[in-house]
């Protein structure tokens, strides 16, 4: 079970979220009707280290759709199914500088330009193997049980809500059935997206996640392999050049580690072979990022010098 650590760091943690729980700026998304109606006052940030110890304040236990954090997760699963060469010829690595739902390809390629774009997690989600649309949900479900360490769940409301207003993403599938980038039904695998989007979690299941990764694929809690290790390595790249929208250059420039944001309000990020942070709160800036999310994981990696690169 999670042991939950009294100390000097959760009283850091706790003055953090007090310090930033006044800030009101920023807006929930709006453009899925069901994600509107979020409480724009949730507030929650959670630390979990590869050895299994947790720090945790707020709403930690409120649960969200994962929404665009989910990319990561899909992203090693069609990496096991299919193998790196074959995943790079279908989506590239490269970040894009737009939108995350800017509706482009590589002009040359015909690829979308990386697995954290819209477009990207699409023709991924089309990869991961299964002999029919359940089979290959609950493989993804599966999938989100060994790095959470219990059930998860699709939200109804959210994955129909999504699926009616997606058009712009199936704009996207039609460009890529288009190019041939991706063969299979496309209906079945904007489901798949749309439900893998919708999948609910709590703040301590995300950083619990990003421990997992942070570990080499394997769950600290329940000692679970989520993930082959081989993968950590590209999972993680294509985090740090892309997983933080048309901001992902600053912040790996600021904050210096591998992170993924989505429009729930969610941040996580990976501190290899330390651990897993995530935050939650739902008021997002311009580009889709957690306003208040950006904040805490800022001053967190100056505070314990998580920057990557830092040697100072
Ligand atoms: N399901 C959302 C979409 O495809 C994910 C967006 C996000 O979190 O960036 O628009």
């Amino acid at each position: 079970d999670l042991e939950i650590v009294p100390s000097p760091f959760l009283a850091f943690l706790k003055d953090l979220h007090s310090k930033y729980k006044s800030l009101q700026e920023g807006a929930v998304a709006n453009y899925i009707p069901e994600l509107a109606k979020v409480n724009p006052d949730l507030f929650s940030i959670c630390i979990v280290t590869v050895d299994g110890q947790l720090y945790e304040v707020g709403d930690y236990e409120q649960l969200f759709t994962i929404q665009s954090m989910s990319k990561v997760f899909a992203y090693g699963l069609a990496l096991e199914d299919r193998g790196r060469d074959y995943i790079l010829t279908k989506v590239g690595v490269e970040p894009t500088g737009d939108a995350f739902n800017a509706i482009i390809l590589d002009e040359q390629s015909k690829r979308p330009h990386n697995p954290m774009v819209n477009a990207g997690a699409i023709a991924t989600t089309s990869l991961i193997k299964g002999s029919g649309a359940t089979e290959r949900l609950n493989r993804m479900l599966d999938m989100f049980r060994r790095y959470i360490g219990r059930d998860v769940f699709v939200d109804i409301s959210v994955f129909t809500s999504e699926r009616s207003t997606g058009h712009r993403n199936r704009a996207m599938a039609h460009l890529m059935l288009n190019f041939g980038t991706i063969d299979q039904n496309i209906e079945e695998a904007l489901d798949l997206y749309f439900q893998q989007c919708a999948v609910m979690v709590n703040c301590r299941d995300l950083a619990v996640m990003a421990a997992t990764l942070a570990n080499r694929g394997t769950n600290p809690i329940t000692g679970e392999q989520a993930v082959d290790s081989r993968y950590i390595k590209d999972i993680l790249s294509v985090m740090y050049t892309c997983g933080m929208y048309n901001f992902a250059g600053e912040w790996a420039y600021k904050v210096g580690i591998p992170a993924k944001s989505g429009v729930c309000g969610g941040i996580f990020a990976v501190v290899p072979q330390q651990m897993g942070i995530a935050v939650f709160s739902p008021l997002l800036d311009t580009r889709g990022n957690s306003v208040r999310g950006v904040k805490v994981c800022e001053e967190l990696s100056q505070h314990l010098s998580l920057h990557l690169f830092d040697c100072s």
